[in-house]
């Protein structure tokens, strides 16, 4: 697959100015062909977790190669409605939503996870054996080492622990509730087969108290490269070793049951280049700055994660070198990339933020009244406007002026 070049970029800053995402459609459709082959020999089906990146047209994009979708709130199973996903195709993972929400989404005919018992007692009494459900298991194993993004460890608040199996059984029993699938998903940072091998054997081992199942769904934690460097989910041996073991559990539990996952930075991530525009370079004492028309508002996972962007400066790419911090114009620390080197930044310069596709615009924010930017799609050499930046009547359109 051909990558988007820089000068193709820069036109589209050209036409469309800064900041803006751009989403690369061959790459996302690379990327689920590439997950999807990994599996040999097994019935694999990928729900896109659709929190990365929930533009209508990559929905679309996503749903014309087959792929489901995984939701967490109400309001992304309409979403994902709207843009042509059948019901039956979405699997609903809350939690600590009211259970008005869940009966809402079994209206609607979507696959429903479950994540608390209190939940399952509420769907047992109400919907016995007429409405199947999945259940969110929590096996408590580490995912990484960043904690903001492991959940699976003993003290998350996802899924029901594996410890409380026995209480779980007795609720399914006492309901004849019908459970069709077991989840987990532990994070979003698994390194190696080990540990997602680890999680997957003790759900195999959860599901001999489970006749009904029809699928085990391992969730995600597919980490993709970052950074030159970066550890990155070998996805040909993990998929390898991951089918084997879940042959042999089919094999044991006497049925043929169907592998699920819910990627989203594996889909999305690499496809999305973020770009804004130099404002200013202003020199401190000891840094150099490159001050940004953006910030934690469009691109939070530097703030909130310490996550790592790779950024080029697009504009001058024979430039010399020099060091950089790249800040955001939010009234906020908020740096977007410390001691970076750069060719040479100028004043009016476009910088691409690398691995902007996932949990960048849906993340972003009107923090200091500022709007939200638009969203490019790039298919087929051809760039596509699929949302306007957000104008000042976005910001106050909910806003109620009253005399008091
Ligand atoms: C966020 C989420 C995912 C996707 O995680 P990625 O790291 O983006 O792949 C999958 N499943 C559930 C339940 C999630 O909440």
């Amino acid at each position: 697959m051909k990558e988007i070049t820089n000068k193709e970029l820069l036109k589209i800053a050209a036409n469309f100015g800064t900041p803006t995402y751009v989403y690369h459609a061959e790459k996302i459709i690379d990327q689920y062909q590439k997950l999807k082959n990994s599996f040999p020999e097994v019935k694999v089906h990928l729900h896109y977790a659709m929190k990365a990146l929930n533009n209508i047209n990559v929905l679309k994009l996503l749903k014309a190669q087959g792929c489901g979708l995984d939701a967490v709130s109400i309001q992304e199973v309409y979403l994902g409605l709207r843009a042509g996903f059948e019901a039956q195709e979405i699997m609903y993972t809350p939690n600590c939503v009211d259970f008005d929400e869940i009966k809402e989404a079994v209206e609607l005919g979507v696959m429903i996870n479950i994540d608390n018992i209190s939940i399952l007692e509420q769907f047992g009494s109400y919907y016995g054996d007429s409405v199947p459900c999945c259940l969110r298991l929590n096996p408590h194993i580490m995912a990484g080492g960043h904690s903001h993004i492991s959940v699976g460890h003993i003290d998350s608040k996802f899924g029901i622990s594996i410890y409380q199996l026995r209480h779980v059984q007795r609720v399914v029993q006492s309901h004849k509730i019908k459970v069709n699938g077991l989840h987990m998903h532990t994070g979003s940072d698994i390194l190696d087969a080990d540990v997602f091998l680890r999680g997957a054997e003790l759900l195999f081992d959860a599901a001999e108290s489970f006749p009904d199942l029809e699928f085990m769904d391992f969730g995600s934690g597919f980490k993709v490269g970052y950074k030159d460097g970066d550890i990155v989910t070998d996805i040909n041996s993990i998929g390898q070793r991951i089918s084997g073991a879940f042959k042999e559990f089919c094999g044991r539990y006497g049925r043929e049951l169907e592998l699920w996952f819910e990627p989203g930075k594996f889909i999305v991530s690499e496809s999305g280049s973020f770009l804004v525009k130099a404002n200013v370079i202003k020199q401190t004492t000891s840094t150099v700055f490159v001050g940004v028309n953006s910030g934690q508002n469009h691109l939070i996972r530097p703030m909130f994660y310490d996550a790592y962007h790779h950024i080029e400066n697009i504009s001058n790419p024979e430039g010399i070198k020099r060091l950089y911090s790249v800040v955001g114009y939010i009234c906020e620390t908020d740096t977007l990339g410390y001691d970076r080197q750069l060719n040479e930044v100028r004043e009016g310069d476009v910088l691409r933020i690398k691995n902007a596709g996932a949990y960048g615009f849906t993340m972003s924010n009107n923090y200091n009244a500022r709007l939200r930017p638009a969203e490019v799609l790039y298919y087929k050499g051809q760039a596509h406007l699929i949302r306007k930046a957000e104008t000042l009547e976005d910001v106050y359109r909910n806003e109620i002026e009253v005399e008091i």
